[in-house]
């Protein structure tokens, strides 16, 4: 049998039907056998999944389940403790790709309706049960006399047996009569109740309208009422009830005595409060949640005259993501756990302190005196981060970088003071790690278009917002175009053509770089097949800059291979630059992948070359076709008489040395016809500059392409 990918996630689906049927099992009275338990369970499962799963995120379909099983007499109490704690752990992991962003808050709105569901109907289900005895009785009473004795054994025999407790007393309120289930609710015998009244059965706590309920109902003006009440019980421990007291009246309609009935509710009530602790709270550290912390802030915003102060840290740990890729979730999340820790010591009892996601935290102080304060706070946490944090055996270092904003809350809003804390903090990331940034609202402007392109680049790739303009490459010995570089541009809605010192940093700090040089190679490729197609063996070559992130992505190679396939381009007529630092990193993975790309015949050149202090020594055993000399060494020659001819020294060694090497050379950022003469006598092989041309839209390329093949057909 071929199992397709359907039947894969009915399998996974059951499997966990199976986990969660095994822990349930037995701790509700219901007649299912193991695998009838199991299949009810697994409709249930693929019901909460696609809840969880949906478009639009609705909760009702998990509070339905929760009444559901009530109705179907899953009422023990590990119930439903049990199936959330399963339904917590596993569910997530069945949802299929893509998965919903927001899964760990649907997670939480799922569970939470579930719960909720189940704890009403529960209560409906023992109101019910209330009703009907009140009723019978209430019969009971009415019934003649010749009846009075069955139906008084068939009342008695409800008092002893209910599950619920019942007490019955005087208009004064002495207590008369309890039934067993009363007496093992409150752990004390009946004696005890029968000698005690109602008014002592106060518990500090009582909301006053539960007495004057209770005036009313035994004054006669109404018949019945239901609270929540507390009471404690003999050794002390508080119970949760659910309290409906009744009045009995005699044949003639005089109150006569009330009947009080009493269902625990304790167990619910923990489970409530768990569910709200667990909605609120991040699961890992125990720390309050982004939930909690944006009602907190709301909270400090919901009042417009709020005459106070308010401060935010936004903290971020730099470098976590490695701890993670390298040492393993776990690592990381007992990581996350001591900062978490020495975070809260940081902060003590009265800032808040939040974990919103990841390796971010943050801080809300309401009511702070100033930005001193917060830097201060920000200081603190810094020293404390110093000390390494010992786990699993090894010491790992972390360092936090914070973003600090305080404010007047007359003088912001809630998304402001975020925003605010949030750019504060990328700018301490920018300026270097490891430290804070305090808010300034001079140099936001432009931080705040750099922060924007970077939090907008990867989804302008997909829109297609970007261009490819191409350089030509110029052979010095003859004029000929013998290549193009491809350079990408951003064709932004707002900001229009950026270059690419606008965002390419940006890109290779959120590896958004990786998406984009892909696609300049695919689009550049296409290009210059394009080209080959019309002006056969004419057509320049083509080279790409390659980001040092790109080398380190494992898919590289296959990429380019797929992407030469796909648009027809053989591997040599492709180039790919890359700096001095990325080529000569001496590390196995990214080598090897420039030895594969190598061996696919496509050229490596060394971009921007004498700028990085590198090894040269290391030149002859990586597998580099050429050299391009960075603009700068071009910018010093001068013309045939300058009196310094260092530069010009430097050069020429450098010309030799690859030349030795065999290596071809290009020199970037020829502007002048003089440096171009420099070049050309010091046996530089090929040129790139303005004094030939600027990058240009491939269009600008063709049109050059076919001026020259019409000055070659006509000379
Ligand atoms: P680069 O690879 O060194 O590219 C040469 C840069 O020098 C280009 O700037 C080019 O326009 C500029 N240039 C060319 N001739 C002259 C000249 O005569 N005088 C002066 N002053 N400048 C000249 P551009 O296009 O702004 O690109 C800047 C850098 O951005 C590139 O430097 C490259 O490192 C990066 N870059 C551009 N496109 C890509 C890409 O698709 N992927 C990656 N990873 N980096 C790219
Ligand atoms: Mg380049
Ligand atoms: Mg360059």
């Amino acid at each position: 049998m071929v199992i397709g990918p359907e039947d894969g996630t009915a399998c996974v689906r059951r499997r966990f039907a199976e986990r969660w049927s095994a822990a349930v099992a037995g701790t509700s009275y219901v007649s299912l056998k193991p695998d009838e338990l199991t299949d009810y369970l697994a409709g249930l499962t693929d019901r909460l999944v696609d809840a969880l799963a949906a478009p639009r995120h609705d909760p009702a379909p998990a509070h339905r389940i929760g009444v559901e099983l009530v109705a179907a007499h899953f009422t023990g109490p590990e119930t439903m403790r049990r199936s959330l704690t399963v339904l917590g752990e596993e569910l997530p992991t069945l949802v299929a790709d893509p998965l919903p962003p927001d899964l760990a808050r649907r997670l939480g709105s799922t569970l939470g309706a579930l719960a909720a569901g189940y704890a009403e109907a529960l209560c409906e289900r023992t109101l019910d049960e209330q009703e009907a005895i009140r009723r019978a009785m209430l019969a009971a009473r009415r019934e003649s006399e010749a009846k009075l004795a069955t139906s008084e054994s068939r009342l008695r025999a409800m008092f002893t047996e209910a599950a619920i407790g019942i007490g019955i007393a005087d208009l004064e309120g002495n207590i008369q009569e309890v039934n067993p289930a009363l007496v093992r609710m409150f752990g004390y015998p009946a004696q005890e109740f029968t000698q005690r009244n109602v008014s002592a059965m106060v518990h500090p706590d009582d909301a006053p309208s539960v007495w004057q309920l209770y005036e009313e109902l035994v004054r006669g003006r109404r018949d019945h009422f239901r609270v929540e009440k507390r009471f404690f019980r003999a050794d002390g421990a508080i119970i949760w009830t659910n309290l409906t007291v009744s009045l009995v009246r005699d044949a003639d309609g005089a109150p006569a005595y009330q009947v009080a009935m009493l269902e625990d509710v304790t167990e619910r009530q923990q489970l409530q409060a768990t569910l709200a602790h667990l909605a609120y709270h991040d699961p890992l550290t125990g720390l309050p949640n982004r939930a909690l912390f944006s009602t907190r802030l709301a909270e400090v915003f919901a009042d417009p005259v709020n005459p106070r102060r308010v401060g935010l840290c936004s903290l971020d740990l730099d470098g976590f993501k490695r701890v993670n890729d390298s040492l393993g979730h776990d690592v990381g999340d007992q990581l996350l756990v001591a900062v978490a820790g020495r975070l809260a010591e940081c902060c003590g009892p009265d800032r808040l302190l939040a974990r919103m996601g990841g390796d971010e935290f943050v801080v809300l102080i309401d009511g702070s005196s100033g930005a001193a304060e917060l830097v201060e706070l920000a200081e603190e946490i810094i020293t404390a981060m110093t000390a390494p944090i010992r786990l699993d055996g090894r010491d790992l270092s972390v360092t936090t970088s914070i973003g600090i904003v305080e404010q007047a809350v007359a003088e912001t809003t809630a998304a402001e003071l975020m925003s605010a804390a949030d750019i504060t903090l990328y700018r301490a990331k920018h300026d270097g790690k490891g430290r804070y940034a305090v808010f300034d609202r001079g140099r936001t402007d432009q931080e705040i278009a750099r922060f924007t392109l970077s939090a907008t680049l990867p989804a302008a790739v997909e829109r297609g917002e970007f261009v490819v303009h191409y350089q030509p490459l110029i052979t010095l010995a003859d004029g000929a175009l013998r290549g193009v570089e491809a350079l990408v541009r951003w064709q932004h809605p707002t900001f229009g053509l950026l270059q690419p010192d606008r965002f390419i940093e940006l890109a290779e700090e959120t590896g958004a770089i990786v998406t984009l040089g892909r696609w300049v190679l695919a689009h550049a490729c296409a290009q210059a097949r394009s080209w080959r197609d019309e002006f056969g063996a004419a057509a320049p070559f083509l080279s790409v800059n390659l980001a040092p992130r790109q080398l380190e992505e494992p898919d590289l190679v296959a990429d380019v291979t797929a992407i030469l396939l796909d648009t027809g381009l053989q591997a040599a007529q492709l180039q790919l630059e890359l700096t001095e630092q990325a080529v000569m990193r001496d590390e196995p993975g990214p080598l090897k992948a420039l030895r594969a790309l190598d061996d696919l015949g496509v050229g490596i050149a060394v971009d921007d070359f004498g700028t990085g202090y590198s090894n040269l020594s290391a030149l002859p055993r990586l597998p580099v076709r050429g050299l391009k000399l960075d603009g700068s060494f071009v910018r010093t020659l001068r013309g045939g008489d300058a009196t310094d001819r260092t530069d010009e020294l430097i050069v020429s060694t450098l010309i030799d040395l690859a030349h030795g090497l065999d290596l071809t050379v290009t020199a970037e950022g020829i502007e002048t016809a003089d440096q171009l003469e420099r070049l050309r006598s010091l046996g530089c092989d090929v040129g790139q500059g303005w004094l030939f041309a600027k990058a240009v839209p491939a269009e600008g390329i063709t049109a050059m392409l076919r001026r020259h093949e019409i000055r070659e057909d006509s000379g």
